[in-house]
């Protein structure tokens, strides 16, 4: 099988909405490596777009996964539930931030775990404007989609958009937007839009995902828990993105001295199956009435066992530790090409989460023709990498956490070669 005949059919078969962020079809993978259709091996710096933290096909992990497979795969949790349910619930409760009671329902994707959040927060609340930031990323539905912070391709072709949500800059010192910058709009937003006394929730991603790894600054993020905390507004972490280990903690929100009111999870969650989940407060979480909340496949059995077996991975492989670790490696070696390669803007990391912003080093201007240069070359070269940022010109390292130390250096080296060929 080719390539090239795959996506012939593909184009005929496929609505073209659907995006592809590669040109290859994948047939196995293994830990950080992934072998295409025609026997080409990648190292996978995209991990399903953080997803498989914990590797491709970990053995632990497709253990628990057949082994549930060969008990049952689905009852409906509404209809006959499972113990699984209840103390994956307990483990998340046991791990999110924030000395206070909490719950924890589960769902499918990380877009449906926003869905709920909102509507638990507006339960609870009983009121309905959400206010979340530019740049942001929480999903492709209909609420997901009116949060989400950038036009195309997400919202310009699907209005108009559910009402009563707002958006403030979110402070990128490299775009020239800071703190008090993004306070002004809030506050401006209170006065001229939506009162504080309307409005349920904010919601922010700790460490913006699709809008290029740009980091919350902590003042920031104490200033939306004091105002959260004034107005009764609920404060939503999105850690679909950040969550599990993938930022060098369990969650990304503990870097933050201030924990959030609900927090959202799904991709590193399930480690490649499908479940995501919404934790938080006790008193909030239970707003909605029963029948609310849930879903056919929310808290599927398989999805429910893949998430044990992650949890029991990322502690047994100490995985926080060595996401921080590799983290460092990959930010020392980005700085030292940096002197070769004058249109890396800027390097960000939180743990594992690393990107390199590219700008034209005399005029600023963002450089996406770069980044789509480097990971077409580094595909060629057997490197998948993935960008991000409002302007693409950002690219994102989302290695597996589990990758060993040789496909690490290997991919460093072919980057190194790739990103000098490309830029000089
Ligand atoms: N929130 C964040 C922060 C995300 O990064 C994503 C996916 N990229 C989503 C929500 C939506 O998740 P899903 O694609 O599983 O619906």
């Amino acid at each position: 099988m080719l390539n090239s005949d795959l996506a012939t059919r593909r184009n005929d078969a496929i609505a073209r909405g659907v995006g592809m962020a590669t040109s290859v079809y994948a047939k196995k993978a293994l830990n950080a490596e992934l072998w295409d259709v025609e026997g080409k091996r990648y190292i996978d710096f995209a991990s399903g777009i953080a997803v498989v933290n914990t590797g491709h096909s970990h053995p632990k992990i497709v253990d628990a996964v057949v082994k549930q497979a060969e008990l049952f795969s689905h009852t409906c949790a509404q209809v006959v539930p499972y113990e699984s349910y209840i103390s994956l619930a307990e483990r998340l409760n046991a791990l999110l931030p924030g000395d206070f009671e909490k719950k924890t329902v589960f769902l499918s994707t990380g877009a449906e775990a926003v869905e709920n959040a909102v509507k638990i927060a507006k339960a609870h609340t009983k009121r309905s404007g959400v206010i979340a930031f530019s740049g942001g990323f929480h999903g492709r539905t209909q609420y997901a989609m009116a949060l989400t912070g950038k036009v195309q391709p997400y919202k310009g072709a699907f209005g108009p958009m559910v009402p009563d949500v707002f958006h403030v800059p979110f402070p990128v010192a490299c775009h020239g937007v800071s703190v008090d910058a993004s306070l002004a709009v809030l506050h401006s937003l209170f006065r001229s839009s939506i009162g504080p006394d309307r409005v349920a929730a904010i919601i922010i991603e700790p460490v913006q995902g699709e809008g290029g790894f740009n980091i919350v600054p902590s003042e920031l993020m104490r200033a939306l828990r004091e105002i959260c905390d004034t107005h009764g507004i609920v404060l939503i972490a999105d850690e679909v993105q950040t969550g599990f280990a993938r930022t060098g903690k369990m969650f990304a929100m503990e870097h933050f001295d201030v924990c959030a009111d609900l927090t959202t999870m799904a991709k590193g969650l399930g480690g490649g199956y499908p479940i995501s989940a919404v934790g938080g407060r006790a008193e909030i979480m239970d707003a909605p009435a029963a029948g609310g909340l849930g879903g056919t496949f929310g808290g599927s059995p398989i999805g429910l066992a893949a998430a044990h077996a992650v949890l029991d991975v990322i502690d047994d492989e100490d995985l926080c530790a060595r996401g921080e670790r590799l983290g460092q490696k990959l930010e020392g070696f980005l700085r030292d090409l940096k002197s070769d390669c004058p249109q890396i803007q800027e390097t960000r990391r939180l743990g594992f989460m690393v990107a390199a912003e590219f700008a034209d080093p005399s005029t600023g201007e963002p450089r996406a023709d770069l980044v789509a240069a480097i990971r077409q070359d580094a595909l060629n070269q057997g490197l998948i990498l993935l960008g991000c940022g409002v302007y693409g010109n950002v690219i994102r390292f989302l290695a597996p956490l589990t990758i060993p130390d040789d496909h690490f250096d290997e991919a460093l080296t072919i980057l190194s070669d790739v990103m000098k060929r490309v830029m000089t």
